[in-house]
């Protein structure tokens, strides 16, 4: 259990720049640290690559991936599906490396539900103007999908306090550094290294009186 990964996620909203301060921590922490790649059931955008950006799935695949177990956790975004594939996170915690899943709300609560030790991050814009300026900025989507993109962010704000932390995200580095902070805190929890515990206490025995 020591020596477990953490599973830390990551959610904000679209155009809180969640996407390059998690490029930056895995560049940071090449050997720690990974990133799940999602399932999803929309288009991939000008530039993004079947099995890095995302596997992108048809319905029907989707919903088999649901019926057969082969997801964490899924929830519906702006009329799309989107899931964690499980054996990948799974293998990657066993193997010490935290892994970062960078996933909406509902998927955070779901995923909170499953592993409750899981570390929620919630990474937020400066304000409310910025996020409208990024977005639109990134010039990605078209004029409706921002719009209800903001009218998503709108609804994922009322449930930012069942995150564990909220990181402003004003600069990249400084911001992925405040989350490499958490993940090592959250190493050293009590909680995460029973075994070490565990031997301290055992080896003290011998001076009981
Ligand atoms: P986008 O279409 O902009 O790539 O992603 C839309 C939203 O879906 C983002 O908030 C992103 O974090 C979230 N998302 C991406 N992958 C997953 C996933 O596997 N599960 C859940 N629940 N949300 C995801």
């Amino acid at each position: 259990m020591a020596d477990r990964g953490l599973l830390i996620v990551i959610s904000g909203f679209a155009g809180s720049g969640k996407g390059t301060v998690v490029k930056q921590i895995l560049a940071d922490r090449p050997y720690r640290c990974s990133l799940s790649t999602s399932v999803t059931t929309r288009s991939p955008r000008p530039g993004e690559e079947e099995g890095v950006s995302y596997f992108f799935r048809t319905n029907e695949e989707f919903e088999r991936m649901i019926r057969e177990g082969e997801l964490i956790e899924y929830a519906q975004y702006v009329s799309h599906y989107y899931g964690t594939p499980k054996a990948w996170v799974e293998q990657k915690m066993k193997e010490g490396i935290d892994v970062i899943l960078e996933i909406e709300i509902q998927g955070a609560m779901n995923i909170k539900k499953m592993y409750p030790d899981a570390v929620l991050i919630f990474l937020m814009p400066p304000g409310a103007s910025e996020l409208e300026k990024r977005l639109v900025g990134r010039g990605t989507e078209d004029a409706a999908t921002v719009r209800a993109r903001l009218s998503r962010a709108c609804e994922e704000a009322q449930g930012i306090e069942n995150y564990d932390y909220l990181v402003i995200n004003d600069e990249v580095e400084a911001c992925a550094g405040r989350i490499e902070t958490i993940a090592d805190a959250e190493r050293l929890r009590t909680g995460r290294q029973a075994d070490q515990i565990r031997q301290m206490q055992q080896g003290l025995e011998r001076f009981r009186v």
